[in-house]
C-alpha cells in the first residue's frame, strides 16, 4: 500500500511528543447574523437594550479593573468604548432601522457597526485601523449578548484543538479539559502558546495556515510535534506508524528515567544545574518527579492567566510561599509580573507596536503600587532564603537602580510591620533585550545574577517577531550576531562575578546545549520535560571539547555554517539513543 501524504499539513513543531485524537474545532465568537424580519419592534427593541446595558456592564467592570490596577490614563480606552455605546447619533440610527426596515437588532448592529471598521480598518493610519479592532470588539460583544451567549471557557475532554490562533489564556484554560494536542492556522515557536504547551507536555504544531478549514469537528488527527505536521484522518498505515511511534517513545522514557538521580555533569565533571520554568502551578509535580536542581524562572505573568486578574499581597503570598516550599531547599527565581508584548494585559491597549510597548520593567516601575505588592509578596515568602527575584526586560542602568531602591522600601515597610523576610534577597535581572547585553558588565555588576531570554533576546537582535510564521526562517538561534551576543553576555557578566543562566527556550534545544555549556553558562532554565533529555545530552560530553567547539563557532559567519557545524558535532559525538530520541 503507498503512503499517503494528501492528508498531512505542515508546520511549525512547537511542543514536542505526539498525539492522536479526534479534532475539536475551537472558534472564538464568530457570530452568524441573518437578516430575519420582525414582528413585534418593541421586543427587540428592549432586547437590543437589554443587550447594550449588559455590554456596558462588562467593559465597566473591565474599565474599574483597569483604573484599579494601570491608573486612569491607560483605562482610557474602555471608556472611550462606553462613550460609544452610549453615543446617541449611532443609538438613534439604529434603533430607527430596526423601526423602519422590521429587522432582527442583530443584523442592523452588524451592519451599522461595520461601516466604522470598514472605513477605519481601510485607513492607512496605523493608529486608525488599530482603532477599528476597538469598534469590532464592541460590536461582537453587543451581538453575544444580544444571542445571550457567555464566553466558552470548558470544551470537551480528551480533543486536539484546533484553532486558528491560540491565546495563552486558551492554552493554560483547555488544559483542564485534558486537551491531547494543539494544532493552529498562526503562531510561532515562542509565542507564549507555545511555550506553556511545552511546559504542560502538550504536543503542539503551530503556523499550519489552513488547518482550520481542513480539519472538520471529529476528525481523527495526529499531532506530530516532533516534525511539525498534522495527519488528518489517518490511512491504517499511517495510524499503526504512529501508533509504534508512540510505543517507542515510552521506552525512551523510561531509558531517561534510569539517570533521574544522577548528577548533571560533564564527562570530565564540569557542573551545569539544570533548574525548571514554571508557567502554570500544575506543572510542579512534574517538575520535581523530573529532578530539577531548582526553579529558574517562574513566570508570574502566568498567575494572572489562572487567577483572571492580578492576585492581591496575600494570595500571591501563598503561592510563593506554596512554591518556595515544595522546591525547598532548591531555589525558586521569581520573576515580577512580565505584562504587555504578547503577553495578556489586564487590558488590552491597542498599542501600535506593543512588542516595543508598555512591557515588563517599563510597566511595572509606572505602576510602583501594583509592583511594590508584588515584591512585598516576594520577600514575605522569602523567610526560609530559598527565593530570589529577577526582574524583566530590563534595558538600561536606572531600571535595576530604580528596582533595588523600591525593594529596599518594602524590605523597610515590612520590618516596620515586623514581618520576617530574608534580608539579603537575591536579585538578577532578564537580558532579553540588546541594550542590555551591550550593558552586561556594568548591569551585571548591580545585581547577583543573571538569566539570559533568548526569546526575546533574538526577537530584537534579530528585528523579527517571535510569535510571527511568516518570519520563523529568520529566527535563528545560531545566526553569528546571536553567537557573539551570548559570548559577550556571559564573559562579561562573569568578570562581575554574577551568577549566569539562560531560561528562553534555545537552552532546551538538544543542539544548542553543547555551545551553551563551551560558552561556560552555569545553568539552564528549562520546561521540565525537556530535563532528562538535556541531562543525558550534558552527561555524554567533555567540556574541554565543548570550550573549542564554542570557540570555532564564535568566528564562523552564517547562520548555516553554526548550524551545520553543531548538527555535524552531535552527530558525531552524542550517542545513538538521543539521536533516536530526538527523531522520535
Ligand atoms: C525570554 O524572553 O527568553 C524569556 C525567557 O522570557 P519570556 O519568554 O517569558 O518572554
Ligand atoms: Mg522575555
Amino acid at each position: 500500500m503507498e503512503t499517503k501524504t494528501d492528508n498531512i499539513i505542515k508546520g511549525i513543531a512547537a511542543a514536542p511528543g505526539i498525539a492522536i485524537a479526534k479534532a475539536f474545532i475551537y472558534e472564538k465568537e464568530r457570530e452568524s447574523i441573518n437578516d430575519d424580519s420582525i414582528t413585534n419592534v418593541d421586543e427587540a427593541l428592549q432586547n437590543l437594550e437589554t443587550a447594550l446595558a449588559q455590554s456596558k456592564k462588562e467593559l465597566r467592570k473591565i474599565f474599574s479593573v483597569a483604573v484599579d490596577k494601570l491608573g486612569e490614563k491607560r483605562a482610557a480606552i474602555f471608556d472611550a468604548q462606553i462613550m460609544i455605546l452610549d453615543d446617541p447619533i449611532l443609538l438613534s440610527t439604529i434603533q430607527n432601522r430596526i423601526r423602519i426596515e422590521m429587522k432582527v437588532p442583530e443584523f442592523v448592529v452588524e451592519d451599522e457597526i461595520s461601516k466604522y471598521t470598514r472605513i477605519m480598518s481601510a485607513s492607512n493610519e496605523p493608529y486608525m485601523k488599530e482603532r477599528s479592532h476597538d469598534i469590532e470588539d464592541i460590536k461582537n460583544r453587543i451581538l453575544r449578548n444580544l444571542k445571550k451567549k457567555k464566553l466558552k471557557s470548558r470544551i470537551t475532554n480528551d480533543v486536539i484543538v484546533i484553532t486558528s490562533n491560540l491565546s495563552p489564556s486558551d492554552t493554560v484554560l483547555f488544559a483542564r479539559s485534558n486537551v491531547k494536542g494543539y494544532a493552529t492556522d498562526f503562531g510561532g515557536l515562542t509565542s507564549h502558546a507555545a511555550i506553556l504547551a511545552r511546559s504542560l507536555n502538550i504536543p503542539a504544531v503551530v503556523g499550519l495556515h489552513d488547518a482550520t478549514n481542513k480539519i472538520k469537528d471529529g476528525d481523527v488527527v495526529i499531532v506530530d510535534g516532533f516534525f511539525g505536521q498534522v495527519i488528518i484522518n489517518p490511512d491504517e498505515k499511517q495510524l499503526a506508524s504512529y501508533q509504534e511511534k508512540l510505543e517507542k517513545l515510552s521506552e525512551h522514557d523510561e531509558e531517561l528515567n534510569k539517570i533521574k538521580d544522577l548528577p548533571s555533569q560533564t564527562l570530565d565533571g564540569r557542573e551545569v544545574k539544570l533548574l525548571a520554568n514554571l508557567d502554570v502551578s500544575s506543572e510542579m509535580d512534574f517538575i520535581l518527579h523530573n529532578r530539577a536542581q531548582g526553579i529558574g524562572l517562574v513566570r508570574t505573568e502566568q498567575l494572572f492567566e489562572e487567577y483572571e486578574e492580578f492576585p492581591d499581597e496575600e494570595k500571591q503570598y501563598q503561592i510563593y510561599k506554596n512554591i518556595a516550599e515544595q522546591i525547598y531547599p532548591d531555589t525558586v527565581i521569581i520573576r515580577t509580573f512580565d505584562i504587555g508584548g504578547d503577553k495578556v494585559l489586564p487590558v488590552d491597549l491597542h498599542e501600535p507596536n506593543p512588542m516595543l510597548g508598555w512591557r515588563g520593567i517599563r510597566l511595572l516601575l509606572d505602576s510602583p503600587d501594583l509592583f511594590k505588592v508584588q515584591i512585598k509578596a516576594i520577600l514575605r515568602a522569602s523567610s526560609h532564603k530559598n527565593i530570589k527575584l529577577m526582574l524583566p526586560m530590563i534595558a538600561s542602568i536606572y531600571e535595576i537602580t530604580e528596582s533595588k531602591r523600591l525593594i529596599e522600601e518594602c524590605k523597610k515597610e515590612l520590618s516596620a510591620n515586623g514581618i520576617n523576610y530574608d534580608k539579603n534577597i537575591g536579585v538578577g535581572i532578564m537580558i532579553e533585550i540588546p541594550s542590555a547585553a551591550v550593558m552586561a558588565k556594568e548591569f551585571a555588576s548591580e545585581v547577583e545574577f543573571v538569566s539570559i531570554g533568548t526569546n526575546d533576546l533574538i526577537q530584537y537582535l534579530l528585528a523579527v517577531d517571535r510569535g510571527n510564521d511568516i518570519v520563523s526562517k529568520q529566527y535563528q538561534e545560531f545566526h553569528p550576531a546571536v553567537v557573539r551576543t551570548l559570548k559577550h553576555i556571559i564573559k562579561a557578566s562573569k568578570e562581575t562575578g554574577a551568577y549566569v543562566s539562560m531560561c528562553g527556550e534555545m537552552a532546551a534545544d538538544p543542539f544548542a546545549v553543547p555551545l551553551l555549556i563551551g560558552l561556560g553558562l552555569d545553568s539552564l532554565s528549562v520546561s521540565a520535560s525537556a530535563i532528562p533529555l538535556i541531562k543525558k545530552i550534558i552527561r555524554s560530553l567533555n567540556y574541554k571539547e565543548l570550550q573549542s567547539l564554542a570557540d570555532e563557532c564564535i568566528t564562523m559567519k552564517s547562520e548555516k555554517e553554526i548550524s551545520q557545524h553543531l548538527h555535524n558535532f552531535f552527530n558525531t559525538k552524542i550517542q545513538d539513543i538521543i539521536k533516536k530520541l530526538i527523531r522520535g
